[in-house]
């Protein structure tokens, strides 16, 4: 038996779902103060899904004002540890139980498949909140080596009020991995989702509230990156931001963090990540499967998606063949149908813009060998899945992020190519090995400039390992991992003189 509903059971969930449109700002729900909304569209079908407040400066302030009250009155920033966790972990659990409602509101708002959307919000999500849940009553500091006449006590407290400002790909997923680790350290948030996907993060500030978060502790303020985002960015009174979205939104960030209270900024921003196939590599069912994840999953829209396919001219035709016959296979369309592999791009304008970028590759040279358009027959924002042959490293689909269903082959001939190649980029956020070679897959693991490296198997890791960017593609913090929680802790030394 399926693990999944029908199509038409989803629909049937969605047809009574209560859509959220309002901010949640200290446990309420609010109108904008300007009484500004804005259309939030479902991509798939093109239909409005409701009028949504569209907050700015004005929003911000009073959401940072409800934050800053609620972190000042300590009833979570100076909460025992265990009591932080015991929410947490209701919070998991409330994840879990409304995961299939919180699941479609997140396909509808998105495009993205029910079927992800189940396993991120049903699985990834709850982990997130019970594994930092976990770990704030299991974190200890430090005691310096002193004279006997000293003790020196080195603190960590929670750094105050967080901006997090998220993207659309993964909107509930990517507000656990930002808000599980800032909970947990005791910070209060203001959050803003992303413009196209700003629903399933507001039906979480109310399960927080079920949960038991203090009211203001968790604020969340929809609407535009150059009103709600850049308030966010500016204001004085927030103590750091954690961003996630493109590298040139990222760096606005920066400027705004220089132009007001000189606040840290946590950046996890774009890629153009490689997956490299030497000619050792047995091409099996597992590596055409990664192959085929690295560049479809969620519909290409992926940061660390591997767009970049450097294979071994010695395997290439072997690699080409199963990985074309996968990829016809692929089912595109209704994203509330759990035998969809792909859904809807996540608006009208991505899929232009993931079209313009198809033509840009036949016009540079690469061979269209599937895909290489809108799909037939479907009147939402669809892509075909597109796989290129013959992609040059100098060609702009070789180089700029696509974020759409386009799988590159990149022809090299050994190791030291494909390793040139594949360092050949102003990015740095992931990167895939096949070899049954150990020394060659240490050699490349070592020499790639990028925050995670995959062997033999596409992933970003999990809840437990580091996740972010070298270059273009991160600060030094990172999301996920006992690393995550230093974006949002100060450390303090307390040197204490004994008589
Ligand atoms: P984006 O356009 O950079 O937007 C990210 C967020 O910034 C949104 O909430 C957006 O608001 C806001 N924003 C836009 N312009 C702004 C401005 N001038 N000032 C302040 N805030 C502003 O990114 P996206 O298109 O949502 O997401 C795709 C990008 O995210 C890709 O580059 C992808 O690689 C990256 N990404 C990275 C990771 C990672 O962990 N490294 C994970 C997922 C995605 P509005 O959308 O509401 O305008
Ligand atoms: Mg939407």
């Amino acid at each position: 038996m399926s693990a999944y509903k029908s199509a038409e059971q989803y629909r049937d969930v969605a047809s009574r779902l209560a859509i959220p449109s309002k901010a949640f700002i200290d446990g309420e729900w609010q109108a904008a103060a300007s009484g500004n909304v804005f259309e939030n569209i479902d991509p798939a079908t093109g239909t409005m899904l409701g009028l949504v407040a569209s907050c700015d400066g004005a929003d911000v302030d009073r959401a940072v004002r409800a934050a800053r009250r609620s972190f000042e009155d300590g009833g979570w920033s100076r909460a025992a540890p265990e009591e932080r966790k015991a929410v947490l972990l209701r919070l998991a659990d409330l994840v879990r139980a409304h995961a299939e409602e919180l699941a479609v509101l997140e396909s509808l708002d998105s495009g993205k498949t029910i079927k992800d959307c189940l396993n991120e919000i049903g699985h990834e999500v709850p982990t997130f909140f019970q594994w930092y849940g976990e770990l704030a009553d299991k974190s200890f500091g430090k005691v310096a080596p002193t004279a006997e006449k000293v003790v020196a006590m080195i603190v960590k407290e929670p750094i105050g009020v967080v901006g997090l400002v998220l993207p659309w790909n993964f909107p509930l997923l990517m507000a656990a991995w930002k808000l599980a680790p800032a909970l947990a350290a005791g910070c209060s948030a203001v959050l803003k989702p992303a413009e196209q996907t700003p629903l399933s993060a507001l039906r979480l500030a109310e399960l927080a509230i079920e949960a038991g978060l203090p009211p203001g502790v968790l604020n969340v303020v929809p609407g535009f990156g150059e009103t709600a985002g850049q308030a966010i960015g500016r204001h004085s009174d927030i103590d750091a931001v954690s961003f996630t979205g493109s590298t040139e939104v990222g760096a606005y960030f920066l400027k705004y963090a220089s132009e007001s209270n000189l606040k840290p900024v946590g950046l996890e921003m774009g890629g153009k990540s490689p997956m490299i196939v030497l000619d050792d590599a047995d091409i099996d069912d597992a590596l055409v499967s990664s192959a085929i994840s690295a560049a479809f999953w969620n519909g290409g829209q992926n940061c660390s998606a591997n767009m970049r396919q450097i294979v071994d001219r010695k395997v290439k035709d072997a690699f080409l063949d199963r990985v074309l016959e996968r990829t016809r296979a692929l089912q595109v369309g209704d994203p509330l149908d759990p035998a969809t592999d792909l859904g809807s791009m996540v608006s009208a304008e991505h899929k232009e813009r993931v079209l313009s970028y198809i033509e840009i590759g036949r016009s540079e040279g690469a061979r269209v060998l599937a895909g290489g358009g809108a799909s037939e027959g479907l009147s939402g924002s669809f892509v075909d899945p597109t796989v290129f042959d013959g992609v040059d490293p100098s060609m702009r689909v070789a180089r700029e992020e696509i974020f759409g269903p386009v799988l590159g082959v990149i022809p090299v001939d050994g190791v030291d190519e494909a390793l040139r190649i594949a360092r050949d980029t102003d990015y740095g956020l992931h990167a895939t090995i096949f070899t049954r070679d150990i020394d060659k897959a240490f050699h490349l693991a070592r020499r790639l400039p990028c925050g995670t490296v995959a062997v033999n198997g596409f992933t970003e890791g999990n809840v437990t390992t580091p996740f972010g960017g070298y270059k273009r593609s991160g600060s030094l913090t990172r999301d996920n991992g006992t690393e995550a929680v230093d974006q949002y802790l100060q450390t303090k030394t307390i040197w204490i003189s004994l008589r």
